[in-house]
């Protein structure tokens, strides 16, 4: 497999940092993993590029690493705040380009961000919504929040819309709500035109007002 060209480091091989690393390497990417832990790495080694023991909340460590060359380093420290926040701290002050830090809670977010991560996870937090929208309603199949108040949302399309276009659907006007595309099988549709039918088992992708998502979600 030809490698691309962007460079990720991954600290923490945790369940979200290895799943992290593995799906980078599977892409086609380089990647560096990073643990303090030598029974991780051990088991690790065979699923990415590289394999490393350090503890990165040492400055020197890091340094050794050229951790500076990474184009993207992500953060998957789990339940250590303390390392997770100071390893933030320490490749920021090295001049990483691109820091992603996994935030266990909002307070442990922000902090991330004021540090200087250029972008912080919730992991588990995302994955929960996610599970609940999917567990209100069997229509959805994906949810992911933009905002408090902006939502993608990925539903099977529901009876009620089956057999009318989207100009008759409205669903602009009724939910505040815009189609950006509708699966049918293996066609992608983007972006569906107005005259484009509704059919039985199309998927339909909507950015939207979380109000009119959750209104979608209900309907049967
Ligand atoms: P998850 O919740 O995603 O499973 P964990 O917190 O269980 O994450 O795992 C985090 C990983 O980070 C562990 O394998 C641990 O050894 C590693 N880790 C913790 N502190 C450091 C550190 N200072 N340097 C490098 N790796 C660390």
């Amino acid at each position: 497999m030809k490698k691309k060209n962007k460079q990720f480091a991954v600290i923490g091989l945790g369940r979200f940092g290895t799943s992290v690393a593995t799906t980078l390497y599977t892409l086609g990417y380089e990647v560096l993993a990073i643990d303090a832990d030598e029974d991780r790495i051990q088991k690790f080694s065979e699923e990415v590029t590289h394999v490393v023991q350090a503890d990165t909340t040492d400055e020197n460590s890091l340094k050794a690493l050229g951790i500076r060359n990474f184009d993207v380093v992500v953060v998957a420290i789990g339940e250590d705040v303390q390392a997770n926040v100071l390893t933030t701290l320490l490749l920021k002050d090295l001049g990483v380009k691109h820091i992603v830090a996994k935030a266990r809670n909002e307070l442990h977010g922000k902090m991330l961000s004021k540090i200087g991560a250029d972008r912080v996870v919730y992991p588990e937090r995302d994955m929960g919504q996610r599970v609940a929208h999917n567990l209100v309603s069997t229509n959805v199949l994906e949810y992911i929040e933009l905002s408090p108040d902006l939502s993608i949302v990925e539903i099977t399309a529901p009876k009620t819309l089956i057999g009318q276009s989207l100009a008759q659907a409205n669903l602009r006007a009724k939910y505040e709500v815009n189609v950006v595309a509708i699966k049918r099988g293996a066609e992608l549709i983007v972006p569906p035109q107005p005259d484009e039918n509704i059919k039985p088992g199309d998927i339909i992708i909507f950015v939207g007002q979380t109000k009119g998502i959750q209104k979608l979600e209900e309907m049967e």
